[in-house]
């Protein structure tokens, strides 16, 4: 397995919010984890990626033990965040955004990098001066999932891509992470939009306050009766 989380746990202050958290991610592998408001979600893919809260327990990425190290050097080992709300640079263009993206990588890659990521994106392509506060927010979802890719992720994490888009737009972003899978990329995919992310993911886990509650494949899930009544509304 690429990834591997044994008995995590994650608190802020007093506050445990996760708890035993036991899952693995495989190489090329697009998994989703589902769950309610509050349920854990972006704090799991923060105590992977690094960026806190605190945690214990045992995370294995690529062979390395990495629970305690630094995010940047989570970044260079291959592990990169898309976080919710896009959190892109408001202020710099689009053309700097996707360079601090690549901040791990030497200065020649960087410019057939983001050629690549230009035509993978073309509607950033004819706005690299623009800045990115200026592009919509489907726009800058893109720019955020772009800036993560220059850093060329083995794993990425994506926290809630289609939060506040229109339906046309959330399609679009569907589809691109349908074709960074078959890419090959390895994806961990957050969504509150339950039915889209197991339609397209091979596995998903369900996350109910802080514990993962049931583990099956994309489809099974979406069969499962309690997933069905608890997050697609069915
Ligand atoms: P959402 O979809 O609303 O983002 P989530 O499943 O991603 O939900 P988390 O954001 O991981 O949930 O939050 C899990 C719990 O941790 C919640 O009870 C939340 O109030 C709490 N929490 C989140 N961030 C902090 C923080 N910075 N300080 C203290 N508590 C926090």
């Amino acid at each position: 397995m690429l990834l591997e989380l044994d008995n995590v746990a994650g608190r802020y202050g007093r506050n445990a919010v996760l708890h035993g958290v036991s899952a693995a991610v495989g190489a090329g592998e697009l998994v989703a984890l589902v769950g309610s408001n509050g349920a854990g979600k972006t704090t799991l893919l923060r105590v992977i990626s690094g960026v806190g809260p605190a945690s214990t327990g045992r995370i294995r990425f690529a062979g390395h033990d990495i629970a305690r190290l630094a995010p940047d050097r989570r970044v260079r080992l291959g592990i990169a965040q898309v976080p919710e709300g896009r959190q892109v640079f408001a202020p710099q263009s689009v053309d700097d955004n996707l360079r601090l993206g690549g901040f791990t990588r030497p200065r020649r890659a960087l410019g057939p990098e983001l050629e690549r990521i230009y035509a993978l994106l073309p509607a950033l392509a004819a706005r690299r001066r623009q800045l990115a506060g200026t592009l919509s927010g489907g726009e800058q979802q893109m720019l955020a999932i772009g800036r993560a890719l220059m850093a060329a992720p083995k794993l990425l994490l994506l926290d809630e891509p289609s939060l506040g888009l229109a339906p046309l737009v959330v399609a679009a972003v569907f589809r691109l992470i349908a074709d960074l899978k078959r890419a090959g990329t390895t994806i961990l995919l957050v969504e509150q939009n339950a039915q889209a992310a197991l339609a397209i993911a091979d596995r998903g886990y369900v996350i109910e306050t802080g514990r993962l509650v049931l583990e099956d494949t994309g489809t099974a899930l979406l069969a499962n009766p309690r997933v069905r009544e608890a997050y697609l509304g069915v």
